[in-house]
Parts: C-alpha cells; structure tokens; sequence
C-alpha cells in the first residue's frame, strides 16, 4: 500500500458514503441492462488509476446498499465503523487463521472472542469452539460432529445408518442441505412442527424421535432454532434439552440469528437452557452490525471437533500445540481472519455498548410493531418479543408490493409466509436506524402503495 493508494480509498469511501445519500435504495437496473451501465470487460491492458477509480466508483454506484436506512430486505443491516476498520485491516494484514506461526496474535484474539461467547453460553471453560464462513457452515459443522459420534467409522468407511435429524418446520433451510451434504439425506430430516408463533412443539419431536426409535432408526441429532428466519421466534430450549437428554439426542440450538440477544440482560431470557445444548452457533454478521461474514460455533465437547476435523498435515502444522493451530478444528485450510472485526467492535463500544445495539433493535421492533397493530389498514402477523414485524398492507399482495417498491426504488424489503400467509417481513437489525427511520419506513411505504 503506497500513499497513493490510500489515497485513492479514502476517495472511493468518499463516493461510497455520498452514493449512500443520494440514493439509499440504488435505480432499479435488469440483469441484463448492467453492461450499458457498468464497464465489466476485462481487457488486455490496465487502466490509469484515474480510470480505475472512475470504473470501481460506477460499479459502486449501482450495487445495492444494505447500510441504508431503506434497507430491510435481509437478517443484517447497517455497518458500525469500528467493525468495518477491523474488516480492512483483516484484509490489509492477510493472516491465514490456522496456526499461530502465521496468525500470531489474531489467533488470541479469536480465542478471547470464543471464550467471551462461551461464557455466556454457559459452557464449561473446557468448551471449545471456532469460526466458519457462515451459520450454514456452522450448522454444518455441528450435524457432522453429531453424525462422527453417532456412527464414528462413517469418517472412514462412508455410509450412514437410518440416523434422522429433527428440526422445526420454520427453521433455516441449512439444516435440510447439511443433511444432504453430510450423507445423512434430505428424506432423513423430520420437519417438527411448530405453534402460531413459530416455535417447536416439543411433545411433537418427543413422539417422532419414539416413533422412529420404534422403528430401528436413530436419532441422533435435534436443532433448535433462536431466532427463525420468518418469525423471529424462539424455540422452548429448556424443555427441547430435556427431550434430548432422556432421548441421547446431540443438541444444536442455531443461534445464527438470534443468538446475539445472549448480549441483552433484557433478552437473554430467550435463550434460557443453551448451557445446555451440545452445541450453539451464532453470527456477529447479522443482529451486531459485523460486516459478512462472522460466525462461531461452540461445542461442551472439545474432543468431537478434533474427531471431526482434525486431520494431519505435516506441511502446515510444523510448530506448536494444536490449541493455538485452530487449523486442526476448522472446516477449511486457508481462513480469513473473521475475529479481528467483531473484536475492534467489541474494543470499541465494549459488552454494554453490544447490549445496548440489542436491546435498541427490539425498541425498533416494538415501534414497528405498535404502528402496525395501531393502524386499521395493517395485519400483524409477528409476536413479541422478535426483531421480525411480520405485516400486510391493504390487502396488497406481499410478492407485488415487495418487487415493486425495489423496482421504484422505495426500500428494499422481502416477503415471507407463514401457516399459507404471505406477509411483508420488515427486520429492525440495524441498530445504526432510529425510531423516525421506522416510521419513515411506514411512511414511504404507504405514500408509494397509495398511489400505485
Ligand atoms: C442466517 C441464518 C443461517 C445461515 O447463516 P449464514 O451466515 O447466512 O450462512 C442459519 N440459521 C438461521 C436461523 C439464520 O437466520
């Protein structure tokens, strides 16, 4: 990085930050209209950097802003400074998070991350835990870890057994392409169902888990979900784990969205009974304003990560303990630094400031919420406690509304449904976004269905 350089990115932040304002939602442009906005070919010669700064800022121009206070449109939002820094020194260091010969310090970093997650999990120091590219991938690593105890020489000889998944019907959908991933089959995943407010029915799984057990198959692995991906709900963990306890049944609590509220001494409540879980994965990518991606997985069973992920490689691993190569529990060889983001915010706004970005969402929500149950032409769908205010607009069909105001250029949100309802699904996870944002939200809405 020459000074030049530098320079050249504190103008394109410049123009980054001024593209925000102009236009928090960017004009609407087609797939297929792109190449007569932005310059994509790739060409035998370079460009000047006056050139390059010109091609870089049009590209940026037109891609979507999820910062903005018009964005609702995913389970993340906004983008909190500290955070950011962090990414871009991620990148400017260029670490490979497996062995401490070339992580040095950022390894502890990651290790202070997992032992402050661990903690409020209620896991015994013995835990141990990691950081993957995504709560996909750590909903991953846990069913494998399930699978590798359950039927240990599957690692080997390949193969699974009648072993069957539990799940709820309103949880991610990782969980069904893990089970496809893992070996364990699509078939061999049972959707449990769930009440009017999205959370499990426990006496549900207890029946099926029996039912199979009755015949000749094998649970062994049962995800709960704290924070589905519609509703925002929170399945029954205390009650879940003693199913899984009675039954030998590996227990995951995917936290990858809301798992963050073990940061609010208001919401912690939630998650009441994770201590309890086998295993627990949480992304500081959504509720906590870390840019993408920033993913843990914890286990109580130090051994199982090793047993699953452990493999020798005497290229890599020529100095030091395992316990500060975290190469030897990672799902992949070379490893961005994801650590170094969540811990310069952290340092930043310290755990009362991360309790204070929770608790800030759910007044959003509650906000949202009120207005919505407030005024005649809304149907509420959601419940509280949740950062999801699922709702309906005049009867305007949630599909054509969402795509029209993207299309106009009015907000960027997204439609779920729930039970055969379709419904818009507003998320209040930018804790950058104030009460007024909320409610122009409402505003901007309204003002463009009236008149469409
Ligand atoms: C977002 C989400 C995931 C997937 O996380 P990624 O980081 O997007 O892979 C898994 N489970 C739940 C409940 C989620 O909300």
């Amino acid at each position: 990085m020459k000074n030049e350089e530098i320079n050249l990115l504190g103008e394109i932040i410049e123009r980054l930050v001024q593209s925000e304002q102009e236009n928090p939602v960017v004009p609407y442009l087609s797939y297929d209209e792109l190449p007569e906005h932005v310059d994509l070919e790739l060409t035998e010669a370079g460009l000047s950097d006056q050139d390059w700064v010109k091609s870089i800022s049009t590209l940026i121009e037109h891609t979507p802003k999820t910062c903005t206070n018009a964005f609702y449109n995913q389970l993340f939002g906004g983008r909190h400074p500290k955070a950011v820094i962090g990414e871009m020194l991620a990148g400017l260091l260029n670490n490979s998070m497996y062995t401490y010969k070339v992580g040095g310090p950022m390894i502890a970093v990651e290790k202070t991350l997992l032992r402050e997650i661990k903690k409020r999990i209620g896991y015994p120091s013995s835990a141990e835990g990691t950081i993957a590219t995504g709560g996909s991938m750590t909903n991953f690593m846990a069913m494998l870890m399930a699978r590798d105890r359950y039927e240990p020489q599957i690692t080997e000889t390949g193969g699974g057994t009648g072993l069957i998944a539990y799940t709820s019907d309103e949880s991610h959908y990782s969980i069904t392409k893990n089970a496809r991933f893992a070996g364990i089959g699509r078939q061999h995943v049972r959707y449990i169902p769930s009440n009017d407010r999205g959370e499990m029915l426990p006496d549900a799984l207890r029946e099926q888990i029996l039912e199979d057990k009755r015949n000749g198959l094998r649970p062994f692995f049962v995800n709960a979900t704290s924070g589905t991906t519609v509703l925002g709900a929170f399945d029954p963990l205390d009650v879940l784990a003693d199913i899984c306890e009675e039954q030998e049944v590996w227990f995951h609590i995917d936290g990858a969205y809301g798992g963050a509220v073990m940061f609010s001494d208001q919401y912690r409540y939630l998650l009441k009974g994770m201590e309890r879980s086998d295993s627990f994965s949480v992304n500081a990518h959504k509720m906590m304003g870390v840019p993408i991606t920033c993913s843990f997985i914890l286990t109580k069973h130090r051994q199982a990560l090793y047993d699953s992920f452990s493999y020798d490689a005497s290229y890599l691993y020529q100095t030091d303990q395992d316990e500060i190569n975290p190469g030897k529990i990672s799902l992949q060889c070379g490893r961005r630094n994801d650590a170094l983001k969540f811990w310069a915010l952290w340092k930043s706004i310290g755990s009362d400031g991360l309790r204070d970005m929770v608790d800030h969402q759910f007044q959003l929500a509650e906000t949202a919420r009120d207005y919505v149950s407030a005024h005649p032409d809304y149907t509420l769908y959601s419940h509280a406690p949740s950062v999801n205010i699922c709702f309906n607009y005049k009867n305007i069909p949630a599909d054509i509304l969402c795509n029209a105001l993207y299309e106009s250029s009015t907000l960027m949100v997204g439609y779920g449904s729930h039970r055969g309802v379709r419904f818009i699904r507003l998320v209040t996870t930018n804790a950058g976004n104030t009460k007024e944002d909320i409610l122009n939200f409402f505003s901007r809405l309204e003002g463009f269905a009236d008149k469409y």
